[in-house]
């Protein structure tokens, strides 16, 4: 958990900065953590990085957990009605997503980024998701208390990782012979 909610941490600040980040190795030793992380510039992964939050639902008695995502991923279709003159814009929801679909029509004058001579663009979004943690723990039946937020995604790469073994076998002996 202290590593996931480090992660977090970093991950909000590089997107300060129009950066965001990928772990590659994460680890915990007695009261402190050691995190390799590639950070890399982007601002539309930064936009991305809300779906990877999430509160994090504990229970009190068995240590199961349930996560609530702080966002999550949806398309926008806007499309140009010819005959009205008018926007309209379709939202399809991942699962957990506030809504299954929506249609609604803008009035006129409201700012959207369709360019004149189009008439259809699909837009990337995220969005409130729905809740859906149980409000007691499914296995054992006990309270449940919340944490986070923590970061939800891979906390290592696992090719990285492989290649990192690999490399430290290959040279296990050494030049000189010493181990390494
Ligand atoms: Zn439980």
């Amino acid at each position: 958990m202290a590593l996931r909610i480090v992660l977090r941490m970093i991950s909000e600040i590089a997107n300060r900065q129009q950066k965001y980040i990928e772990p590659m190795l994460s680890l915990t030793v007695d009261f402190y953590v050691r995190l390799f992380i590639r950070v890399k510039e982007g601002a539309k992964q930064c936009h991305e990085s809300i779906s990877k939050y999430s509160q994090v639902h504990q229970c009190m008695d068995c240590e199961s957990h349930y996560l609530h995502p702080m966002g999550v991923h949806c398309t926008e279709e806007i499309t140009f009605d010819v005959e009205t003159g008018r926007k309209k814009s379709r939202r399809k929801h991942q699962e957990n997503a506030r809504k299954t679909e929506d249609e609604e029509a803008h009035p006129d004058g409201e700012e959207e980024e369709l360019k004149e001579g189009e008439s259809k663009k699909i837009r990337e979004k995220y969005s409130l998701p729905q809740i859906k943690v149980p409000h007691k723990c499914t296995v054992c039946d006990g309270p449940l208390v919340i944490g986070g937020p923590i970061w939800n995604r891979e906390i290592h790469d696992v090719e990285f990782v492989k290649r990192l073994l690999e490399s430290a076998r290959t040279n296990q002996a050494g030049e000189n012979g010493h181990k390494v």
